[in-house]
């Protein structure tokens, strides 16, 4: 059976439009702002079946890597694999009940992925097309998750790779990123001061930049959350995704999946409210958003629990704000109060540990709910987008001594 070909064909300049050349490594474009990937859509539309392309199983293509037609990859052997799988949709039939609404809550699982968030699908992308491109040594500035998945999908393509990280990144975010065989670094500093020092010691150093969206393959594979999340839901997507938002990779990559995915005819013209969920405490976005803003400024003395969506300058604030506006969603910030009690809510009332990104976006259809930005009827797609495990939990539980006398009632009230 021959593989699956890519319907590639050039890239553009997100902001002026100017062509790149495929199959180059690229960082930035000439002007400076993201690159995205263009495919021959109206040839894909009169060869492609989207069934059989969702129906495929084969073992090499698991996952994400299944939607190979509309992905940069060309040759199978650079194909990097480490048992990527559909991410689940739970429901969330409590949490929804106690935040005002009557519709399906959905949460999209990304932590079941391969080094526990979605991040896996950006770098398992970006590293796939690096080795392609014969590059062996890549570096970035992380909160944490990119590194782990640059680390571990880097190991696997036999590279070697660097992360910074802010001093306070989770423990396990970093010891893990050790462990899957890269260098690590913790920076006196937040997520934009380690990108500076990438920059400035790549060139000496011989590393491919692969920092949040000065790489253009990343959001190709992020944009397989919404090419999957389509297919989950018979191809009729929901009026509303809650996006916990950085980079904006996710947000930024799902839109343009949307859009190459109505152009195939797989999907409709119906497009879901893109809400771009931020922390209080971190919130350029929503500031822009509000402003009515085309950018976003530097936001200043940045701090969050959520480490992941700690990111006070996205070089693509202005694909973000479109993606926001264009389809009729917004951008709210929440406070890290909100967020730990939406991750105590899902977590006692539906089972679900959600990252601390995962609950703020629970926390914002709270909150959209209560000023009435968010129907009570509205299927709603939040996204957990790492597993819970990684971070800090509260220690809960009380202490039992087996030698004294033992008290049930005690501990039935406990
Ligand atoms: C990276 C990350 C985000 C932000 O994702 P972007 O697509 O870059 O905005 C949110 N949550 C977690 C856990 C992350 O690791």
């Amino acid at each position: 059976m021959s593989s699956p070909k890519t319907y590639v064909t050039h890239l553009e300049c997100s902001m002026t439009g100017e062509r790149a050349e495929a199959d180059r490594v690229h960082n930035l474009s000439p002007a400076g702002w993201p690159l995205l990937v263009r495919y021959d859509l109206e040839r894909m539309k009169g060869e492609v079946d989207r069934d059989a392309v969702a129906a495929r199983r084969a073992i090499t293509q698991p996952g994400f890597w299944r939607w190979r037609e509309l992905l940069p990859v060309r040759r199978d052997e650079d194909v990097v694999s480490l048992g990527e799988m559909d991410t689940p949709l739970v429901l969330l039939p409590e949490s929804a009940k106690a935040i005002g609404l009557k519709g399906p809550l959905l949460s999209k699982e990304e932590g079941r992925l391969p080094t526990g968030s979605f991040k896996a699908r950006g770098l398992g992308m970006a590293v796939a097309m690096a080795k392609g491109f014969g590059i062996t040594k890549m570096a970035m500035p992380t909160n944490g998750n990119a590194g782990a998945a640059l680390s571990a999908y880097g190991a696997r393509a036999g590279m070697e790779t660097w992360s910074f990280c802010p001093e306070d990144t989770p423990d396990v975010n970093v010891r893990e990123i050790a462990a899957q065989g890269g260098h690590v670094f913790r920076v006196n500093g937040l997520i934009h001061h380690c990108g500076k020092l990438v920059g400035e010691l790549k060139e000496k150093a011989g590393w491919f930049d692969v920092s949040t969206l000065k790489e253009p393959y990343r959001i190709e594979g992020k944009k397989t959350m919404g090419i999957e999340l389509a297919y989950q839901l018979d191809w009729e997507l929901p009026d509303a995704i809650f996006y916990p938002t950085g980079g904006g990779t996710g947000l930024i990559g799902m839109w343009k999946a949307f859009d190459e995915m109505e152009k195939l005819g797989w999907i409709g013209a119906k497009r879901p409210k893109m809400v771009a969920v931020q922390a209080a405490g971190c919130a350029p976005i929503v500031k822009a958003y509000e402003a009515g803003n085309t950018h976003a400024e530097e936001w200043m003395d940045a701090r969050t629990l959520a480490a992941g969506i700690r990111v006070p300058k996205a070089i693509g604030d202005f694909l973000i704000l479109n993606a926001v506006r264009e389809s009729g969603g917004f951008a709210i910030a929440v406070e890290d109060g909100d967020i730990e009690r939406a991750r105590t809510l899902a977590g006692t009332k539906d089972g679900l540990l959600l990252c601390p990104e995962g609950a703020a976006t629970l926390a914002a259809a709270e909150k959209a709910v209560a000023d009435g930005r968010l129907e009570r009827d509205a299927r709603v797609v939040l996204f957990n987008c790492g597993t819970g495990l990684k971070y800090p939990l509260p220690d809960r539980s009380k202490r039992l001594d087996r030698h004294a006398p033992l008290d049930l009632a005690s501990i039935l009230t406990s």
